[in-house]
């Protein structure tokens, strides 16, 4: 049983609320961003959006640790742009597209639970927020931690993947793993009848 909040609950449909910076440093606010981190190591996953923890704030933290990419092949990470990404917290972002490109690639959720679908992404975005210090930090990223940025910024509008997948791809993440682990994508998505 997961203690992350699941589909379902309003609160994973609301705007979170804009966080006032004086609020930042305070133990409350802190012990917040302390909980979110565990959550998501725990779990495991790769973000996480206070909304998945019941609380309507505009902050997410992301952390690809190394260990999480054991599981795919090096043809996998190289096509999936995934690198490691050291924790880092957002508070009140702002996420743009930078170009034009997408990339279709399966994406899951931890308020999704046991399931993943695939959903069509920018290719590189640039997100400025604050940090957990209260300090501006402006970062600019391409491939899976880009993915991963869209996904948790969504979370803060009350948006989950699934509003966005391509529906006819949606599976058990036990599916996915057996059936087209080291698939290249254009394969997987050929045999799922997308176009
Ligand atoms: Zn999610």
């Amino acid at each position: 049983m997961t203690d992350i909040t699941q589909t379902g609950a309003p609160v994973l449909r609301a705007r979170a609320a804009e966080v006032p910076p004086e609020e930042i440093p305070t133990p409350e606010f802190q012990a917040l961003v302390a909980r979110m981190v565990e959550a998501m190591r725990k779990a495991p996953g790769v973000g996480l959006a206070a909304p998945q923890l019941s609380v309507g704030k505009r902050v997410f933290v992301v952390e690809d640790p190394e260990l999480l990419m054991s599981a795919l092949s090096p043809y996998e990470l190289a096509e999936r742009l995934r690198v490691p990404v050291p924790l880092k917290v957002f508070v009140n972002p702002v996420v743009t597209p930078v170009g034009d490109e997408k990339a279709t690639f399966f994406e899951g959720c931890l308020s999704v639970a046991g399931f993943s679908g695939m959903v069509e992404r920018w290719l590189e975005v640039e997100v400025e927020a604050l940090d957990e210090h209260g300090q501006p930090v402006k970062w600019r990223v391409r491939g899976w931690p880009a993915r991963i940025l869209q996904h948790e910024m969504d979370h803060l509008n009350g948006v989950l993947y699934v509003d966005r997948m391509i529906t006819r791809t949606f599976g058990t993440l036990t599916q996915v793993k057996a059936l087209y682990g080291g698939k290249h994508i254009d394969e997987v998505k050929q045999s799922l009848g997308v176009e």
